[in-house]
């Protein structure tokens, strides 16, 4: 009996730890199928979060390239250029604005407009434009504090995005008028002094056509001496007129250039024999000394003979009579250049005046009852050497004790075709 009941009771037990286990079992078996497919959802979602994170590093990317390339190419311009966002921040300063700012332009994104701008006034047109702009934008002029100084600037600016979006923008361009307005100063400077050289010997004329007209000279004689005036005036005024032409076809590059061998030698021994005469007629002894080297160059043969004469033809004007002129040349074979110069025993240039004598019309006003001019002279000469021989062209003077103009060009340069 006793038997029987263990029998029984074990295998009461068995059966129950065998319910229990099964439910158990059962139990982590759905646990463990929920677990597992709660794992599975997770990875699924951190994959998915990964991959938007690496497609948002990716956008981000592109943006910071996109960004770097847009604030490229404002880097590339020359106008300063400021873009302020809808809250008075600095979204970007072009490295054309340095001037303008406080800080580096690189450094300015993200700062407060004021405390970046130096110039109050930009300040507050900038702030004004912000609350509203028409759409073609607005533009006017404005002097504006640039390290210490004032300079002039064309300020253009213009909405970008609605002005209740968030992506609301001013952009600020401003374009320095400094250089526009120096070339405007110049041309009217230009044009008033071309004016009163031109003005001068065709006064002259007139008046003597006017005396020829109204039978002012009193006899054959007479009569010569103001058809002398009248032709020495008139080539004056031709020379003024082609030197022009040909400084202002230099300066616009509309010279066609033609490479020729120069035999420079020669071309100064031509200018000293057409030029002798006058120096006869003022007791001036000329010197030639051409070094014994091959002093050929590559360049305009006119071009040069011009600039040899034009400097050989100052050095007799400038020269009281009995003085002494001389032409010099040589060729260095280290630069590959050839020099030459004239060098007199005149008047000489105060050196406040011998960079001026360069200048368009200028003249040393107390040589100018000494001798006629144009005051062109030196200046073609200085674009010949210069601009299309690639040379250099100066002087030495002391004044009272006489001058040395002389010039260098390379051996191998080139040259153009002038008007006659
Ligand atoms: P210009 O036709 O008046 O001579 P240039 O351009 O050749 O014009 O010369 C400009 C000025 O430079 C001259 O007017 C003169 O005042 C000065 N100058 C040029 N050459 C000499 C020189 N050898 N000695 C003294 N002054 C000179």
């Amino acid at each position: 009996m006793f038997t029987e009941l263990i029998s029984i009771s074990i295998i009461v037990s068995t059966t129950a730890i065998a319910v229990v286990a099964f439910f158990i079992a059962k139990k982590w078996k759905k646990l463990g199928a929920e677990a597992v497919a709660a794992l599975q959802t997770a990875k699924l979602d951190a994959d998915e979060a990964k991959a938007n994170l690496e497609s948002a590093k990716i956008h981000g990317c592109i943006d910071r390239t996109r960004r770097r390339q847009v604030e490229a190419v404002f880097d590339v311009l020359r106008d300063s250029v400021l873009v302020v966002d809808a809250h008075g921040e600095i979204l970007h300063a072009n490295g054309c604005a340095e001037g303008l700012l406080f800080v580096a332009p690189s450094e300015a994104a993200g700062m407060p407009l004021a405390d970046v701008v130096i110039d109050h006034q930009l300040v507050s047109t900038i702030s004004d434009a912000r609350c509203g702009l028409p759409k073609e934008g607005r533009q006017y002029e404005q002097e504006i504090q640039v390290g210490g100084e004032t300079v002039a600037y064309e300020v253009h600016l213009q909405s970008v995005g609605h002005k209740d979006e968030a992506m609301h923008a001013v952009v600020t361009v401003l374009r320095d008028l400094s250089r526009e307005r120096e070339i405007a100063r110049l041309k009217s400077d230009f044009v008033s002094k071309a004016s009163h050289e031109l003005r001068t010997p065709l006064s002259s004329i007139s008046a003597y056509i006017e005396m020829l007209v109204d039978g002012d000279a009193a006899d054959e004689t007479a009569r010569q001496e103001f058809y002398a005036v009248i032709s020495t005036e008139t080539v004056r005024l031709q020379r003024m007129i082609n030197n022009l032409l040909n400084i202002s076809q230099i300066e616009a590059g509309l010279m066609h250039i033609d490479r020729e061998r120069v035999e420079f030698g020669e071309l100064v021994e031509r200018a000293v024999r057409n030029m002798t005469p006058q120096a006869h007629a003022k007791s001036l002894d000329i010197h030639t000394e051409l070094a014994s080297v091959d002093l050929a160059v590559k360049g305009d043969s006119d071009m040069l003979y011009q600039v040899v004469v034009n400097l050989l033809s100052n050095a007799i004007k400038y020269t009281p009579e009995g003085g002494r002129v001389t032409l010099s040349a040589d060729a260095e074979n280290l630069t590959h250049s050839l020099h030459f110069s004239v060098s007199d025993t005149g008047l000489g240039i105060a050196p406040d005046q011998t960079e001026k004598v360069f200048d368009k019309f200028y003249r040393v006003e107390n040589y100018r009852r000494v001798a006629q001019g144009t005051g062109l002279g030196l200046n073609l000469c200085r674009h010949i050497v210069e601009t299309l021989h690639s040379g250099q062209i100066g002087v030495e003077s002391q004044l009272g004790m006489g001058s040395k103009f002389w010039i260098s060009i390379p051996v191998g340069e080139c040259s153009v075709k002038l008007a006659a």
